[in-house]
């Protein structure tokens, strides 16, 4: 794993002291965690750092020490409880963190287990964020609750486990066994999480990093009616000793027949396909659930099974945590780069050793602005905190300092545009850092690319290559100049036919019959976005009614606030983009809105459709102008307003709202057949 930070050729002093580091790091995590409830990293960073230590511990043992936090389960119990010992011991789970390694863990069982396999091979199990509990029953009678502790000795938290609702006091049968354990997990449902941390905020008190916390903290609490007010909750998985049945499923069953909640999303699996289906699904709906979930446990269905492949010194080796993708990791920092956008802003962009996240590979990262760089005291060869959730882009958020290496340099922020060599200027109120060269060739460069985009003037083929390409001819400095070029003079570039230049010089043609609030957009005025630009346009119809709209004007809008509205009015009040305007008419762009490009008495005139999930052709940005332009509208959530649902693939909780709506669910296909596309 050390290999993949890109640390490739370290001497074996440097991957002893690294070991060390490692150990020491996650030592100080584990013990914040797991004894103090109060994190001080999140749970995959920790991942990806235990992984790199045991990575480096399996080339080479030698230098394992007893203390390493891979030579044991969770840690010390916390002082204040009375201790207990597990008739049977607690194991951790295996993790995997991808088919591949689900594949492996299958490889290697195989290997205990030759034999014929069954139908009902695995069950899949959702992996409940909370902690571990212990439940002994005597006769059918809860005798004490313990937290797994290190696994052999927990704390005895009996009075508390007493008060959460689904742990039965008593077993729900008159034929109970003379002791068993049962193990389950404890936790905080997500809105009571949330309503806690408002509460001790409100308070005063320091809020809990994640439900998983909130819940060992409350469990600890020494005073049950505390425990009592939170209202946790339980999920029973499994028994540690007492019960004699042929399968992990019937063990499930009996568990919920015992009186207990178990999770309902569990799922029998024939082969490793359908496991993977089943992550696949959960990866997607996990956000919809009322709890937090880390992963998917897969466990072997049969006990004999189970009982033949037994445990490593840690873990099972007939179940595996195959946990979801992470949204954070660590990556080694191999150095930044400086880029300008459209405004000027100079950006600092951390280039990184490759890691995944969010189920994409990332080597880039934001650091933000001069001012962040300079707070996390970046220093290039640091290991990094990435994150990354869905379509956010990564940004950096913490640097390991612990694992700096000695040699490491610190960066300075540059004092001079990295694309002109202009001095830049660091605005007082504010974070960022500018060039303020309006011939900058960046800047320019990045204002095209972005007239040409496709919320703005929607030039095909003019992306940033051509872009770069044009500005460094020198032949647009702005970008009404895009409308001079001539299909001659770009067939006189490299790399350009006859085809591809009369392609965007066609292009460029078409982009002037796009409407007011586009061209509005595509200006790039800061703070400007689509909706904006829609928003401004409807209530100034004109670049020319614009000009003359005082702040208080533009502030008295609905949506505009003072920055947008002071933006705005600083822009048209700039006299280079008052010519820029001017020629932007001359070239016969639209800068007055002409109403209604869409159809009223469209056939969809009148009608408001919601999209969800991905469609098999159409772009959202396409099935939306589509619907537009025949006379409906797009809203962002269901309702009973809502006429129409469109439905892709893997469409989410606006499917499920619509039909308990009722409301009428179209695909594609219905759609293009409705607006007369089909
Ligand atoms: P684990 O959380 O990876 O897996 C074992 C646990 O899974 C079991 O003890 C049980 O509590 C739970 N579980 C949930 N649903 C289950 C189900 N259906 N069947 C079986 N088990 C189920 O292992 P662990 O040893 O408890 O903890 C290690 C984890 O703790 C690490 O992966 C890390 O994410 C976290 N940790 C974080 C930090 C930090 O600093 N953030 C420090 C130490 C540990």
């Amino acid at each position: 794993m050390a290999e993949q930070q890109g640390e490739l050729l370290l001497t074996p002093e440097a991957v002893q002291q690294r070991m060390q580091q490692l150990r020491e790091l996650l030592q100080k995590a584990a013990h914040a965690y797991y004894v103090l409830d109060n994190p001080i990293m999140p749970d995959e960073v920790y991942d990806q750092l235990y992984r790199e230590l045991l990575a480096l511990e399996a080339q080479h043992p030698e230098w394992i020490t007893p203390d390493s936090p891979t030579q044991r389960v969770g840690d010390q119990p916390s002082q204040g409880f009375p201790s207990v010992t597990h008739p049977t011991p607690l194991y951790s789970l295996d993790n995997a963190f991808e088919l591949a390694d689900m594949q492996a863990w299958e490889e290697r069982w195989r290997k205990l287990w030759p034999d014929d396999l069954p139908d009902d091979l695995y069950v899949c199990e959702l992996k409940i964020d909370g902690l571990a509990l212990n439940l002994y029953y005597e006769r059918g009678l809860l005798v004490w609750g313990a937290t797994r502790g290190d696994g052999v000795t927990g704390e005895d938290i009996t009075a508390n486990v007493r008060t959460i609702r689904t742990i039965p006091l008593r077993l729900q049968t008159n034929d109970p066994p003379e002791g068993v354990e049962i193990r389950g997990e404890a936790f905080l449902p997500l809105p009571i999480f949330e309503e806690l941390n408002r509460q001790r905020q409100a308070q005063g008190e320091p809020t809990f990093a994640n439900p998983r916390n909130a819940a060992a903290g409350t469990l600890r609490q020494l005073d049950p009616r505390i425990v009592a007010q939170r209202r946790l909750d339980f999920f029973a998985y499994g028994v540690g000793q007492g019960v004699d049945l042929p399968t992990q499923k019937d063990i499930l069953l009996q568990l919920a027949a015992w009186g207990f909640r178990i999770n309902p999303h569990f799922q029998v699996c024939r082969d490793l396909a359908a496991v993977q289906a089943y992550y696949q699904t959960w990866v997607e709906q996990r956000s919809q659930l009322p709890y937090g979930t880390d992963g998917v446990v897969v466990k072997i269905n049969h006990l004999a099974m189970q009982a033949q492949l037994g445990y490593t010194q840690k873990s099972p080796r007939w179940a595996i945590a195959w946990k979801f993708p992470a949204e954070t990791a660590v990556a080694t920092l191999t150095g930044v780069t400086v880029q300008v956008g459209r405004t000027g802003t100079l950006t600092p962009v951390a280039e990184l050793t490759p890691v995944r996240l969010a189920g994409t590979q990332v080597t880039r990262a934001t650091l933000h602005n001069a001012q962040r760089l300079q707070e996390l005291d970046i220093h290039i060869g640091d290991r990094v905190v990435v994150r990354k959730a869905g379509d956010i882009i990564p940004e950096v958020v913490e640097v390991l300092t612990a694992l700096r290496p000695p040699d490491a340099e610190p960066y300075r922020f540059p004092t001079h545009c990295p694309e002109c060599g202009e001095p830049v200027v660091q605005a007082p109120d504010e974070a960022a850092t500018r060039c303020v060269n309006p011939h900058c060739p960046g800047i320019i460069r990045e204002q095209v690319q972005h007239w040409a985009s496709r919320d703005a003037l929607d030039i095909r083929g003019l992306g940033e290559k051509v872009a770069q390409q044009l500005v460094a001819q020198g032949w647009v400095q702005t970008v009404a100049d895009l409308y001079r070029l001539t299909a001659e003079q770009l067939q006189s570039l490299a790399g350009w036919g006859e085809k591809s230049a009369r392609n965007l010089v066609a292009a460029i043609d078409q982009s002037r019959r796009q409407p007011w609030p586009r061209v509005l957009y595509g200006l790039g005025i800061r703070h400007v976005g689509l909706g904006t630009a829609e928003l401004l346009a409807s209530h100034f119809p004109s670049a020319e009614a614009l000009q003359q709209a005082t702040v208080a004007e533009l502030c008295a809008i609905n949506g505009i606030g003072p920055e947008i509205a002071q933006a705005v009015h600083d822009w048209f009040h700039d006299p280079d983009h008052q010519a820029l305007l001017e020629r932007l008419h001359q070239a016969g762009l639209q800068l007055h809105y002409t109403p209604a490009t869409s159809q009223t008495g469209g056939p969809l005139s009148g009608k408001v459709l919601v999209l969800t999930g991905k469609l098999p052709h159409l772009t959202r940005h396409q099935a939306k102008a589509l619907i537009e332009r025949a006379g409906g509208k797009v809203a962002s959530s269901v309702s009973s307003r809502t006429d129409y649902v469109v439905v892709g693939e893997d469409a989410g909780a606006k499917l499920e709202k619509a039909r308990e709506l009722g409301i009428p669910l179209l695909n594609e296909t219905d759609l293009l057949a409705l607006v007369g596309e089909g």
